[in-house]
């Protein structure tokens, strides 16, 4: 059976690592080629060599418009256009609290996860275009639905990417260019120990030590995985998705149902008031 992507050029970056390394290997299991765009080279010539003739690395910091344009060229002159981009390459920062964020790292997280991304449609989108149309699907968060999932700049920033991703769609839908985004749960993958500052290797391992404990997260019991996210960017990069464009598709195994309805031990707002108590019922 011919698979999903067959015929297909995808760009994806943050592609060497976490949901982006998951989104390669299922893109390249159902027959697409990729260009893999990532800051972290070594990781990204191993992909190269793993899968020969199929994939290329791209060294593309996507706050630099010229990497992302050479990236986008890139699939051009290997594969002979570009049919899917996934903006996924992203960071977080480790800082809470308004009053402490320096102004430059609001600059540094908008940069990476929303002026990022909106320059990778811009470059995506003429190729698309020559092509008849495409998808694009911008990764996004949970953090950017509800407070509490993340520092306050990166939550702001999903937060525009869902938003960014409905006004692309208005703007690029009629050339049959489809956009939309993805909120991803908890899963396992390097972000969170680089957000600590954490070295390289040591931040890779974090994503294992997720893996053992992050069943008990949400309402689903299993580890979120780079795969959950992989398969629902698949869905909306295939034809399967041909009349979805500006929505966002939440894969969070439930997590955002709200915790005191799912978790035992979690006191619901009726209990914080009333605590174990049956509050006066109102006569009819
Ligand atoms: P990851 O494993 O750290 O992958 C992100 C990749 O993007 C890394 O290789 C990273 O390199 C790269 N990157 C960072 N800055 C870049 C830049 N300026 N240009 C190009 N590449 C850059 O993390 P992930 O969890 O898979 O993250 C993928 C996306 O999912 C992100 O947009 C993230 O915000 C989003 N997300 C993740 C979760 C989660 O629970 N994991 C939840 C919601 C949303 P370095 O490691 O060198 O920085």
């Amino acid at each position: 059976m011919a698979g999903r992507l067959e015929g297909k050029v995808a760009l994806i970056t943050g592609g060497v690592s976490g949901i982006g390394l998951g989104t390669v290997e299922l893109f390249a299991a159902e027959g697409a080629q990729i260009v893999a765009a990532d800051i972290q080279d070594e990781k990204g010539q191993m992909l190269e060599r793993r899968f020969r003739g199929a994939l290329r690395y791209a060294r593309c910091d996507v706050t630099v418009e010229a990497d992302i344009a050479a990236a986008v060229a890139l699939a051009k002159s290997e594969f002979g256009g570009l049919d899917i981009l996934f903006n996924n390459a992203g960071i977080s920062d480790g800082m809470r609290v308004l009053t402490e964020i320096e102004a430059d790292t609001w600059s540094w997280i908008f940069d990476v996860l929303v002026r990022g991304p909106a320059l990778g449609m811009k470059h995506a989108a003429p190729l698309m275009l020559e092509r008849g149309g495409g998808s694009i699907i911008n990764t996004a968060s949970i953090a950017g639905l509800q407070a509490g999932w993340g520092p306050i700049a990166y939550s702001s920033a999903k937060a525009a990417v869902i938003h960014m991703s409905r006004v692309a769609a208005a703007q690029l839908s009629p050339q049959k260019i489809r956009v939309n985004a993805i909120c991803p749960g908890l899963i396992a993958t390097s972000i969170f120990g680089a957000s600590l500052g954490l070295p390289r290797e040591v931040a890779d391992q974090m994503a294992a030590r997720i893996v053992e404990n992050a069943h008990r997260a949400q309402p689903i019991p299993k580890p979120g995985l780079p795969d959950d996210i992989a398969q629902a960017a698949l869905y909306l990069a295939s034809d399967a998705s041909a009349f979805v464009s500006g929505t966002h598709m939440v894969v969070d195994g439930g997590i955002t149902v709200g915790g005191h309805a799912w978790d035992a031990e979690a006191m619901s707002p009726f209990q914080t008031l009333f605590g174990d108590t049956v509050p006066p019922q109102p006569t009819p």
